[in-house]
C-alpha cells in the first residue's frame, strides 16, 4: 500500500521519553513514564479519574469486566457492530453475549432498544451484568441516557471508547469518562499509539486498584508470593508508556487534523449516493476513520467497486466492522435490531484517515474516488 487507513504518527517526542527510560533502566512494566503517562490521560481527561496502563484495549476490556462482577454465564449487552478485541474479552469470562443494533442517527448503539429489552429483561428477573457500548469511529455513544438506564436496572455499565480517545460527547464531556470504567487503546492504528496498549479509566478507586492488581499476576502483600485469586500479566510496559507521553502531547492536534481530512472528503464527496456517518448535534467525534455508505442504485457504482479501484492503486480501504451477529463464531447468539448495522456493513466504507496523510495524497483518494463516480 502507498496510503493507508490509519498509520503510527510520531511527534518527535517519543524518543527524547524513551531515552530517559532507557538511561534509568525502567525497562520493566513499571516506572516514572508509565506513572507520567497515566497521569496524562488523567489530566486529559479532566482529571479526578483513575487511569491503569495496560498491554492492551482488549486487557482493559477483559479486567473491566471481571472487575464489575461478569461472571461464567453472566449475560453482557454489546454494540454488535464492532472489532473482535471489543467482544472477546466477554469469551475470556465464560459469559455470554448479546448483540444490538445501531441508531440510523448517529451509528452507535440504539439506546431506545436497549431501554426495551432492559424492561422486558427486568420484568422477567434476567436482567443483565454489564452492558457494553462501543463508541464508533471516533463518535460517542449517547452516554446520558445509558448511564441513567445502567443506574435505573442495576446494570454496570463499560464504555469501549477504544477509537474514541479525543473526542467528546455534550458539554465537552470527554470520551473515556463514561460509565463504571471505560477502556482506551493504543494500537498502532488508533489515535494515538503506544505500539501496543490499553487503558482503563474510572471514577471509582476499587475498580482502578483492582486492575493493578489483576494486572501484574494477583500478588497478595507477602514478602513471597501470595496468591488469592488468578490473576494476568497485562501492565504496559514502561517503555511503550514513554512514547505515550510523547504522543499525548500531540492528540489534540491529531485530532484537529483527522477531522480536517473528514471535512475535506465531506465537502469534495457531496455527490447523489454518497452519506457520511452522521455527527448528532453536540458531539465532536475524532474522526478517527472517515466512514461512508454508497447506495449502489443513486451511485451507480458499489462500495466495493471504490474498495477495488482504490486497492488497485495502491490505496487501503476497509468496509466497516462486520457485525459480531453475522460472525461464524456467533452464529445462533441472540440480537436484538432490525438490520442497521448489516446495512452499514454492506454498503459501508472506511476511508484513509490517518493524520500524516500529505494534502497530495488527501487530493488522490479524492480524485480517484471523483472519477470513479463519473464514469459510473
Ligand atoms: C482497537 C479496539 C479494541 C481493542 O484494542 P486492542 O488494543 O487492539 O486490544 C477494542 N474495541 C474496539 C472498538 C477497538 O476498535
Amino acid at each position: 500500500m502507498r496510503i493507508w487507513l490509519s498509520r503510527p504518527h510520531m511527534s518527535g517526542r517519543e524518543k527524547v521519553y524513551v531515552d530517559q527510560a532507557f538511561d534509568s533502566n525502567f525497562v520493566a512494566p513499571l516506572g516514572p513514564q508509565l506513572d507520567a503517562f497515566e497521569a496524562a490521560v488523567s489530566d486529559y481527561l479532566g482529571g479526578n479519574l483513575h487511569c491503569v496502563g495496560l498491554s492492551s484495549g482488549s486487557a482493559a476490556l477483559h479486567l473491566a469486566l471481571r472487575l464489575v462482577g461478569v461472571e461464567a454465564g453472566d449475560e453482557v449487552w454489546i454494540s454488535s457492530m464492532t472489532f473482535a478485541g471489543g467482544i472477546f474479552p466477554v469469551l475470556y469470562l465464560g459469559a455470554r453475549p448479546v448483540f444490538f443494533d445501531l441508531d440510523p442517527a448517529s451509528w452507535t448503539v440504539d439506546v431506545g432498544l436497549l431501554g426495551e429489552a432492559l424492561a422486558k429483561a427486568a420484568a422477567a428477573g434476567k436482567l443483565p451484568k454489564a452492558i457494553v457500548p462501543t463508541d464508533l469511529y471516533g463518535q460517542s455513544v449517547d452516554l446520558d441516557p445509558l448511564e441513567a438506564l445502567a443506574a435505573e436496572y442495576g446494570v454496570r455499565l463499560v464504555v469501549d471508547s477504544a477509537e474514541s480517545l479525543g473526542a467528546s460527547y455534550r458539554n465537552g464531556r470527554k470520551c473515556g469518562t463514561g460509565g463504571d470504567a471505560s477502556i482506551l487503546s493504543f494500537n498502532g492504528n488508533k489515535i494515538i499509539t503506544t505500539s501496543g496498549g490499553g487503558m482503563l479509566v474510572t471514577r471509582s478507586k476499587e475498580i482502578a486498584d483492582g486492575a493493578r492488581f489483576l494486572s501484574t499476576q494477583a500478588r497478595d502483600p507477602a514478602p513471597h508470593y501470595e496468591h488469592s485469586t488468578f490473576g494476568y500479566n497485562y501492565r504496559l510496559s514502561n517503555i511503550c508508556a514513554a512514547i505515550g507521553i510523547g504522543q499525548m502531547e500531540v492528540l489534540d492536534d491529531r485530532v484537529a487534523t483527522r477531522r480536517a481530512i473528514n471535512h475535506r472528503y465531506r465537502t469534495a464527496l457531496d455527490h447523489p449516493g454518497i452519506a457520511f456517518m452522521p455527527e448528532p448535534a453536540g458531539y465532536h467525534s475524532s474522526q478517527w476513520l472517515t466512514a461512508i455508505t454508497v447506495d449502489a442504485g443513486q451511485a451507480g457504482i458499489s462500495r466495493e467497486d471504490i474498495r477495488l479501484m482504490l486497492m488497485d492503486q495502491q490505496i487501503e480501504s476497509r468496509p466497516l466492522w462486520k457485525p459480531m451477529h453475522m460472525q461464524p463464531l456467533f452464529s445462533g447468539t441472540r440480537y436484538i435490531g432490525s438490520g442497521v448495522d448489516e446495512a452499514l456493513f454492506a454498503n459501508g466504507l472506511c476511508l484513509p484517515s490517518g493524520s500524516d496523510m500529505s494534502h497530495d495524497e488527501q487530493g488522490e483518494v479524492i480524485d480517484r474516488i471523483k472519477a470513479c463516480l463519473a464514469a459510473a
